[in-house]
């Protein structure tokens, strides 16, 4: 049966313990609904608190709707088989949680037949796993199920069953199990405006972000296009009659330029593929001493200033990846390490194989990167500031196409630096244990 607040107040016929221990529990989960847990957690934590002091709750389930998918779904739970339950998707109008949530009212079903008449139209997978969730057939003993919703704002619905007891819920826990879900509501109200909030916050910041990386890369593909029109015009004047050696000099700088605007543009084509989820990985053996040196021959030839070591043990496994998109890794990292140690140093790849991956690092001796800049390092756009009269030009794209494409192959990717002494970025790529060392 539904009931209004106001029979619940009626139903109050508790004794002066009972209120004084419901009190403080319901302190003790306002504080815990206060904490910096994130939301599920924090629902767990109450519902948990919930099942410790009210007796005949043996098992119960906060169900959230989730208009994307249009159904209810399970955000938090005690007392079930978490994984069968989890799969549980109610539609609207089905079942109790469909029911409570369309009235908006409190549901009391104090016996088994009261339960499986309000579940008499669950879907025929829901039952199934429900039952799977329980670890029984027959219908709970009792339910109470107390929507969830904020100044007309609804949420889901808070619902909680005796399974077996002969215990079961009653009118007097009616006012409890609504404070409960009032609190309970609040704390979902507030995260929901924080997540909204925090949404709309990251699109500024994305947006703003976007238009300074595109004022920056206008220049910066200006800069060398300038540069290939300059030399070139210069070479096409008539009345100039330039030496072998200086239209070599002349094709070398062309040819150099080039070369930083094929990184720009391959950086921007990357971003925007992964932006649009054309990552595709397609894996292969591939042997990452021999390609981690064809890498690091190719930036050696880009320097003067460095010196690239590549450190891998002999017996090195194969790793099973896409080797385009691990080249892709390898330029960006070393570029970076390049990049940023403008005094030169020694640069070194190294090479671990580990009982489930391999672990890959590239250190430098160059700027280093502050505590507070490593936090946000992979995040796309981000540049840190350099204060001491350093303009590096980038894009803040290459360690988010870096951090994409480790990620996309199952392996993590992170960074470890000192400011003034140099990085040191690490990744791994799992191991495919069944691989023959015999392979291509
Ligand atoms: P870009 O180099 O184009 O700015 P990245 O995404 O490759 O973009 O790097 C993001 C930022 O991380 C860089 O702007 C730089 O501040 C910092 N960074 C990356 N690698 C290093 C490194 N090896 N040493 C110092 N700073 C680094």
């Amino acid at each position: 049966m539904y009931l209004t607040r106001d029979a619940m107040s009626d139903a109050m016929g508790v004794d002066q313990l009972r209120l004084e221990s419901e009190l403080r529990v319901l302190t003790e989960i306002a504080k815990t609904l206060t904490s910096p847990l994130e939301l599920p957690e924090l629902l767990d934590a109450v519902l948990h608190k919930i099942a410790e002091v009210l007796e005949p709750a043996e098992a119960g389930t906060i169900m959230l709707w989730d208009p994307s998918g249009g159904l209810f779904r399970t955000v938090a739970s005690f007392g079930f088989e978490r994984e069968a339950l989890q799969r549980i998707g109610i539609q609207a109008g089905e079942s109790i949680s469909g029911k409570v949530y369309d009235s908006g009212k409190i549901l009391l079903l104090e016996n088994t037949q009261a339960v499986a008449q309000a579940m008499g139209d669950l879907r025929q997978a829901n039952r199934l796993f429900l039952h799977q969730a329980m670890r029984k057939d027959s219908p709970p003993q009792s339910c109470l199920a107390v929507p969830l919703q904020v100044e007309g704002h609804k949420f889901g619905v808070l619902v909680l069953f005796t399974l077996h007891k002969p215990t079961a819920f009653a009118y007097h826990d009616l006012p409890f199990v609504q404070s409960l879900a009032d609190l309970i509501a609040l704390a979902i109200d507030r995260a929901s405006l924080q997540a909204r909030a925090d949404a709309v916050r990251q699109a500024h910041l994305e947006e703003h972000m976007r238009s300074e990386v595109m004022a920056a890369l206008s220049h910066q593909l200006r800069m060398p296009l300038s540069a290939i029109k300059g030399y070139a015009s210069a070479m096409l004047l008539p009345e100039l009659n330039w030496s072998d050696a200086k239209r070599s000099e002349f094709l070398g700088l062309i040819d150099e330029e080039c070369d930083s605007m094929e990184t720009l543009i391959a950086d921007m084509l990357d971003s925007a593929l992964i932006d649009v989820g054309q990552l595709k990985v397609e894996r292969q053996p591939i042997r990452l001493p021999r390609l981690a040196t064809e890498i690091a021959n190719e930036m050696q030839h880009r320097t003067e200033l460095h010196d690239l070591l590549v450190d891998f043990p002999t017996d090195f496994p194969l790793v099973e990846a896409d080797p385009h998109w691990v080249k892709q890794v390898f330029r960006n990292v070393l570029d970076n390490a390049i990049k940023y140690s403008p005094e030169g140093g020694l640069i070194v790849i190294r090479g671990e194989a580990r009982l489930t991956d391999i672990l890959i690092s590239v250190a430098d001796q160059g700027l280093g990167i502050s505590p507070e800049d490593l936090i946000p390092l992979f995040e796309k756009y981000f540049r840190a500031k350099y204060h001491n009269g350093y303009h590096i030009s980038g894009t803040g794209l290459g360690l988010p196409i870096a951090r994409a494409i480790v990620e996309a192959h199952g392996g993590r990717i992170w960074a470890d630096s000192k400011l003034g002494e140099g990085t040191t970025v690490y990744f791994t790529l799992p191991l495919q244990l069944s691989l023959s060392q015999e392979a291509a």
